[in-house]
């Protein structure tokens, strides 16, 4: 198949959606992105990848690094993990307070915020140095060793920290929450501004196309069981409260950020990354999203 080819025409369908979004401002240097940028790249599990677009733009990879934190917590604690997080989609916002409210502080997916701070909570308590193991993880994975974190979409997260501040809080109250949480909370906004381009973020999470191994780094990240669990949350809510027209129009597992990146697995074959910054009212790519609908068709690759 000419990945290559297919990539690029996927450049030309975006093109006239690349205007429309509108970049995330609620995190003041998120705002700054200049609108009309895309890049796609795949990463086949044989190792090969391919790219088209702006590819050596790099970005915030936000949420998308909430899959990264489930993968080194599973690692830690397994099945353990799932007394202090739930499986189940949320049908609200990613940064919605009211459920976890009625839920006793139990967040229902670790892929929304709430979530992914109180799976932060759970590694903060096993790790020393968090921001270290992490950014080892891809570097290992992505094969660049120079990966790091953007400081000031850090900074400036952490600075309009209040949303996400409540939700830990709340979690605190409900006795589900270890550590001081502004200490978590700086981890979880360095987890979400650690910055690569398309290339870099396909390798990352190649391992979830994979089995499990990752080839990059010739190590084994989580069990079969494991990788096919993470696949089965992903495609239920890897998009939040738009999961469900992603997995329509797409139909591959995904996560998406709110930086305008989203990555897209195919089991036993490839992982695709998109990036483009305007966001649909989900707060999902709307560009990223084209793209991969596309490709799903011109490359005939969904899982059903
Ligand atoms: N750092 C962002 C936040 O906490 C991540 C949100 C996202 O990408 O969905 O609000």
């Amino acid at each position: 198949m000419d990945f290559q080819r297919i990539l690029e025409k996927s450049v030309s369908h975006v093109k006239p959606l690349l205007n429309q979004g509108k970049v995330a401002d609620y995190i003041p240097a998120l705002a700054l992105q200049p609108l009309e940028q895309f890049s796609v790249s795949l990463h086949t599990v044989d190792g090969q990848t391919y790219s088209a677009g702006n590819c050596d733009a790099k970005f915030t990879i936000q949420s998308v690094s909430k899959v990264m934190t489930l993968t080194l917590a599973l690692q830690r604690y397994g099945d353990e993990l799932w007394q202090r997080v739930g499986k189940e989609p949320s049908g609200t916002a990613f940064n919605s307070l009211t459920q976890l409210e009625f839920e006793n502080g139990i967040p229902r997916n670790p892929f929304i915020n709430a979530g992914a701070i109180v799976t932060c909570d759970a590694l903060y308590s096993r790790l020393s140095a968090p921001l270290h193991t992490m950014l080892e993880s891809y570097r290992l994975m992505s094969g660049n060793h120079k990966l790091g974190v953007n400081k000031v979409v850090a900074q400036s997260e952490y600075d309009h920290r209040y949303r996400n501040a409540a939700m830990a809080y709340l979690m605190k109250s409900f006795g589900n929450f270890d550590n001081k949480v502004e200490d978590v909370l700086w981890s979880y906004f360095s987890f979400c501004a650690i910055e690569m381009n398309t290339m870099e973020l396909a390798r990352s999470f190649s391992y979830l196309s994979n089995q499990g191994f990752c080839l990059q780094s010739n190590q084994r990240v989580l069990t079969k069981k494991q990788t096919k669990q993470m696949n089965s949350l992903l495609f239920t809510s890897g998009l939040y409260d738009a999961a469900g027209d992603f997995g329509y129009r797409v139909g591959m597992p995904g996560k998406s950020g709110v930086g305008g990146a989203i990555i897209a697995i195919v089991p036993n074959r490839f992982t695709i990354s998109v990036w483009s910054p305007g966001l649909d009212k989900f707060g999902n790519s709307l560009a990223g999203i084209a793209a991969l609908e596309f490709l799903s068709n011109e490359l005939g690759t969904a899982i059903f």
